[in-house]
């Protein structure tokens, strides 16, 4: 066994027992509150008194890629550049899809200790995020890196692993259905029983929180087959780390019609069509639950119209909580200043921000509240150890922000 192992200028020390760490997509703190509170999540239960538990700070932009970069290199999107879904390239003016293992900058806290002998295995729910979280892996080697999107499709030389199916037991599952998270997990489990990997990183989707609140039969019955997973790997002697990339909240008014500020339609109307482009960081190939609305945009200058004259025009406008130039917006957030645009807008808990109304398909949301997120007010997000803290660590969570980007240091780090 090695001692430990330096990633992006962090040492962590290396795991007495397989680590899985799992990224609840859209886990918001208040369906662990919910299903605690209802008595259904065992296991869970069990890790807050026993382990260890905090509410920490997620990366914002609240969304998807940015925050499982920021949990898998351990640093903040300033360090790994991944601050959204999408980007504008302003040499060509095309949005750029942030999914490339090539815009992320630093390693993977996975390949640096796959490198330094360690067995590791990654596993996504969708797609998009394969290639970044298995960056730098030579799946040659033992490791695993798949998405249950596509599971059937697993060949030993882009996976590191076949017959999937077969494996979890499990058929292909939808890509919008409560199985492609539950799959993640189900394999997760059998790796572990048949392969016992150093680290697993387990990373589901939101599908579930962005169709049902915590107090909907069907998002109760996703975190009691949640919890359930999590039992089993702490059963086979996994040290199992839960932590979110965001939060969710409901962006509908009281009659069920989401609230949404069309800020490309504003801006071409304050000042000018073609002047200024905005871009939703939420926007991916599957955006029927949410309409491609988060609570965080990006506007970009693309004409004689400066960041000034942006915050003029919808500075106060109802419903926003931020309007920032970009030095002020990477400052605080902590953002790569080469992918910011010239003006971030981030809206308020119950709004949200879209382009031009006519570019947005909200067919997929009929007979559905909005909930969404993005914004500051859905970075909060659970923290949960199932063994105890050092006392080092409990100096730490007692002194220091709890950042969600350190759940591998405080899981490797910082248990007894
Ligand atoms: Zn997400």
């Amino acid at each position: 066994m090695r001692e430990s192992v330096e990633v992006n200028g962090t040492r962590y020390r290396w795991p007495k027992q397989p680590l899985a760490v799992v990224c609840i997509d859209g886990g918001d703190p208040a369906y662990f509150r919910q299903g605690l509170a209802d008595k259904a999540l065992p296991n869970i239960a069990r890790y807050m008194t026993g382990g260890f538990a905090g509410v920490a700070e997620g990366t914002v932009p609240s969304f998807t890629c940015p925050n499982n970069m920021s949990i898998i290199t351990g640093t903040p999107a300033s360090r790994h550049g991944i601050s959204g879904n999408f980007y504008l390239d302003t040499r060509t003016g095309e949005a750029v899809v942030m999914t490339g293992p090539e815009l992320l900058r630093g390693d993977t806290i996975l390949a640096r200790f796959a490198a330094a002998g360690a067995k590791v295995v990654s596993i996504t729910a969708k797609d998009k995020l394969r290639k970044q979280l298995g960056k730098g892996l030579d799946l040659s080697g033992g490791h695993v890196s798949f998405s249950s999107e596509f599971a059937s499709k697993c060949t030993m030389k882009e996976n590191g692993v076949e017959k999937v199916l077969d494996l979890v037991g499990m058929p292909q599952p939808d890509m919008y259905s409560m199985e492609l998270s539950l799959f993640v997990l189900e394999a997760g489990i059998r790796l572990l029983e048949q392969r016992r990997p150093d680290l697993m990183y387990l990373s589901l989707t939101d599908w579930v929180q962005h169709k049902y609140a915590p107090h909907e039969p069907e998002a109760m019955r996703f975190y009691r087959a949640l919890d359930d997973c999590f039992g089993r790997l702490s059963a086979l002697g996994a040290t199992v780390a839960l932590t979110a990339d965001h939060g969710m909240n409901d962006k509908s008014d009281a009659a069920g019609k989401p609230n949404v500020i069309w800020l490309q339609d504003i801006l071409d109307k304050e000042l000018g069509k073609g002047e200024t482009r905005v871009i939703c960081p939420i926007t991916d190939a599957f955006v029927a639950h949410h309409g491609a609305l988060g609570g965080f945009v990006r506007v970009w200058c693309r004409g004689k119209a400066k960041a000034r004259d942006v915050i003029a025009a919808i500075g106060g406008l109802d419903g926003l909580d931020a309007v920032l130039d970009r030095e002020t917006a990477c400052r605080v957030h902590d953002l790569p200043p080469d992918r910011e645009g010239d003006v971030v807008v981030i809206s308020r808990a119950d709004v949200c921000v879209g382009a031009s109304e006519r570019d947005h398909d909200l067919s997929g949301l009929e007979g559905h509240r909005l909930r969404t997120h993005g914004g500051v007010t859905e970075a909060s997000v659970p923290f949960v150890l199932s063994r105890p803290l050092n006392d080092e660590y409990k100096m730490k969570a007692a002194t220091e922000p709890l950042k969600s980007y350190r759940i591998f240091e405080y899981a490797l780090n910082g248990i007894l």
